[in-house]
């Protein structure tokens, strides 16, 4: 028989949420396990995720306090500027637009544009490096929780025991179902169709977020590669069946519906690379927490990619539940008691509703078809662009300096 490894807390799913609290928990000399189903080294390969994510100033604060900000390969490309704008396909935008410039607001960056693939190399060089942290991966892990303590017997045989059990499974959380916690979905009915293009003017750190009939179209500005200055990452949000013939389509021709959703301004463009596609769903859990159990990530929230957002409110729940524990243990008490878990669901779970009611209204808004609906939104977006006031506080909002 195996010794129990004894920790702290132990975190099920090594996902970018995960893992990172894992990393900043270590960080903060608090000694922890972070079991993973999946091998940890394959999420680096270019095939197993094409998304980019947009991460806010908030999210890159909470990468530098887990030491994993330092070790990600190459520079992440920062976004200085963001405009947001009403059209349909092969039209010019409306002239009716909102920008922010990042020097209207904090005179930081509004947020990097960083690789799936690349955060996942940091994490997988961050991970290893941490005493504190034991890794478990590939291995399932059967838990009990009772008002004493958790245990976690993995498939290897090893048991751990832990004061709190974290929940970073994504979507699908099995701790989540096992503790009866009911869930709200959402289901767009859409694709989320992400890769990468390459254009022959430069982006200037410029991202764009056109509002079509379909769905909301961005542009995120990229650092360009070896043969391909100018790069942009893409997530079009389109109905499912122009999504499944648009992705069948040969680079040519997906290229040029490409080109007709972002506008002129890039000049001619390119897909680079392979073309991926998520069915777009959301989802919120009903509470965060249940005996033992707190609920991160993915886990506990699903929001619609409109804003760029549902990674940032997954490092939100991460910054919220290391601060909670690492001052429990440095105080002397229960890092899974019930009052951490009260404190830790009335910090986070207001947010997470909050962001999954206004994707939800934004993702209605901009898609409605009506044409008074469309005149309001146009005109809308051209009033907030001329009030500086909520032109900042919906900056923010985007950096994740606010809630
Ligand atoms: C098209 C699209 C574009 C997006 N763009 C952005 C963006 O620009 N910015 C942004 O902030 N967010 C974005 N998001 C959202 C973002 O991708 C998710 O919020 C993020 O991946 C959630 O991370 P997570 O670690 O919580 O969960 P996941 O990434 O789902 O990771 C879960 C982990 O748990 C493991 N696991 C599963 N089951 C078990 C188990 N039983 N035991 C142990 N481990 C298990 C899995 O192997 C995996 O490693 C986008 C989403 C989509 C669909």
């Amino acid at each position: 028989m195996n010794t129990p490894l004894s920790v702290e807390v132990c975190i099920l799913g090594a996902g970018p949420v995960g893992a990172t609290l894992a990393a900043l928990l270590a960080a903060g000399g608090v000694r922890c396990a972070v079991v993973d189903t999946s091998p940890l080294p394959p999420m680096e390969l270019p095939a197993f995720d094409g998304r980019a994510y947009a991460i806010a100033l908030s999210s890159r604060r909470v990468l530098d306090d887990a030491g994993v900000w330092g070790a990600l390969p190459g520079t992440p490309c920062p976004i200085l500027g963001i405009h947001v704008a009403d059209g349909r396909p092969g039209e010019r935008a409306s002239p009716l637009s909102l920008h922010f410039d990042h020097a209207e607001v904090t005179g930081e960056p509004f947020g990097w544009m960083v690789e799936a693939r690349a955060l996942r190399v940091a994490l997988n060089a961050r991970l290893p490096l941490l005493p504190e942290l034991s890794v478990f991966a590939p291995a399932t892990a059967a838990v009990e929780r009772s008002a004493g303590g958790v245990v976690i017997r993995l498939s290897s045989g090893q048991d751990i025991r832990a004061r709190l059990v974290v929940g970073a499974e994504g979507r699908h959380s099995p701790l989540r179902q096992a503790a009866g916690i009911p869930v709200t979905r959402l289901d767009y009915h859409c694709l989320g169709i992400v890769g990468a293009v390459a254009h022959e003017k430069p982006h200037h750190n410029q991202a764009v977020e056109q509002f079509l009939p379909s769905g909301p179209f961005a542009q995120l500005p990229m650092q360009g590669i070896e043969g391909h200055p100018h790069v942009s990452a893409i997530v079009w949000t389109e109905r499912m069946a122009v999504a499944k013939r648009c992705l069948a389509l040969d680079d040519a021709a997906y290229g040029r519906q490409v080109a007709a959703r972002i506008g002129g301004h890039l000049g001619a463009v390119t897909p680079i690379g392979r073309r991926w596609s998520y069915p777009l769903t959301a989802m919120h859990a009903a509470r965060y927490t249940a005996e033992r159990l707190a609920l991160v990530g993915d886990a506990a929230h699903g929001i619609h990619p409109i804003a760029g957002q549902g990674l940032n409110l997954g490092f939100r729940d991460v910054a919220a539940l290391a601060e909670l524990v690492i001052a429990a243990i440095h105080a002397g008490a229960d890092p899974g008691g019930p009052a951490l878990l009260a404190r830790y669901q009335a910090a986070r779970r207001p947010d997470g509703l909050m962001m999954l009611g206004a994707t939800h209204v934004l993702e209605r808004l901009f898609t409605s078809r009506l044409p008074p609906v469309r005149l309001a939104r146009r005109l809308g977006i051209a009033a907030v662009d001329r009030l500086p006031v909520l032109k900042r506080f919906f900056a923010e909002r985007a950096m994740g300096l606010a809630r």
